[in-house]
C-alpha cells in the first residue's frame, strides 16, 4: 500500500494534496497551507526505460510511470503526480522520490514542479505559458537548457543530472 493510500485511509489525518479539475484540467493542489520543506508526495507507479507523456524520470534510463492496468479513476487515486503541472517558477521539487515543497504553499493553491529538473528530454515538448520572468519558453528537457539555465537550477535537479552539472564546470 502506498503512502498516499495510507494517508487516505486515516480520516483524521488530511493528505497534503489532492488531485481537482479546474476548467476541465486535472491539477494537484495543497489541501491546507504547507511549511516549506512538506513532503507532498511519494512517487509510486511502474519503472520504464523510456519517458512517456506523463512519466517522471528518477535515473539516467529510470522513469517511473502509472500501471496500464488500472482504470482512470484509479489511476487518479495511485498516481496523483501525473495530474502535476510544470512551472519555471515552481513550489515544489523532487527529492530521489519523494516530491517536496520548496517553500510554504497556500492551502488550495496549485502544486506545480520544474520538468527540466527531473527529465534529460522529455517525450512531449510543449510551450510554456507559466508566465514567470525567467521562463524557458519551449519545455525540452534538462539537455536543451543553457548551461546558466542548468546552473540556476542546481539546488533542486534530480541527483543524476547533477553528473552533468559538473561535466559543464
Ligand atoms: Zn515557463
Amino acid at each position: 500500500m502506498s503512502q498516499y493510500q495510507e494517508n487516505q485511509s486515516i480520516s483524521q489525518e488530511t493528505a497534503a494534496i489532492a488531485v481537482v479539475r479546474v476548467d476541465n484540467h486535472f491539477r494537484v493542489a495543497a489541501t491546507r497551507p504547507l511549511a516549506q520543506d512538506t513532503l507532498l508526495l511519494h512517487l509510486e507507479g511502474t519503472r520504464v526505460p523510456q519517458a512517456t507523456r506523463y512519466s517522471v524520470q528518477v535515473g539516467l534510463s529510470e522513469h517511473v510511470d502509472a500501471a496500464k492496468d488500472k482504470t482512470h479513476e484509479a489511476a487518479l487515486d495511485l498516481y496523483p503526480w501525473r495530474c502535476l503541472n510544470h512551472s519555471c517558477r515552481p513550489n515544489a521539487y523532487f527529492r530521489g522520490h519523494d516530491l517536496l515543497a520548496l517553500r510554504k504553499i497556500e492551502a488550495w493553491e496549485q502544486i506545480t514542479f520544474d520538468y527540466n529538473t527531473t527529465e534529460f528530454e522529455l517525450a512531449t515538448p510543449f510551450a510554456c505559458s507559466c508566465g514567470a520572468a525567467q521562463c524557458c519558453g519551449l519545455v525540452r528537457g534538462f539537455r536543451h537548457l543553457t548551461v546558466t539555465e542548468q546552473v540556476r537550477r542546481a539546488s533542486i535537479l534530480a541527483d543524476y543530472l547533477c553528473v552533468f552539472l559538473n561535466e559543464a564546470g
